[in-house]
């Protein structure tokens, strides 16, 4: 049983499945655009359980395709947790990238990077801005 893929509300173009092993036994799965590389929330988990995250995965495809791509507020991420995100920072010890969202929430917010580090950050400081996706190109552009 498969879940059938919308286009990129982007550029109309075809979902494409990726698939990364992280470590042994271990894969990272998500869908993103065949044309234009807009992505998808990933899943990471056992090789074995790949065909039921394979299924959330083009789920988080279909949602993520309809929701504009704002920067998400500490309200929005407090009800974000266990879900992933897509941080631009320029804190030097959190590289951009898919981060998870931890339940600890402080004056700082926990991300778990896709190889389980927990990073801290604060974004109400600028030192991170915290995405739905990766932003197009010129997306956060003040122009
Ligand atoms: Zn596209």
């Amino acid at each position: 049983m498969s879940e059938e893929l919308k286009p990129c509300p982007f550029c109309g173009g075809e979902a494409r499945y990726n698939r990364k092993q992280i470590s042994q036994g271990c894969v990272l799965v998500g869908y993103d655009c065949e044309q234009c590389g807009a992505a998808a929330p990933v899943f990471t988990g056992p090789v074995a359980i790949e065909k039921s995250m394979k299924i959330s995965a083009a789920k988080a495809w279909n949602r993520r395709t309809q929701q504009p791509n704002e920067l998400l507020t500490v309200d929005e991420l407090r009800k974000m947790i266990g879900q992933w995100v897509w941080v631009e920072s320029k804190d030097v010890l959190c590289p951009n990238g898919w981060y998870r969202v931890e339940p600890q929430f402080r004056e700082t917010i926990s991300l778990a990077g896709v190889d389980g580090t927990i990073y801290e950050t604060s974004i109400t400081n600028g030192d991170s801005a915290v995405y739905r996706r990766p932003p197009e190109e010129g997306e956060n552009d003040e122009s």
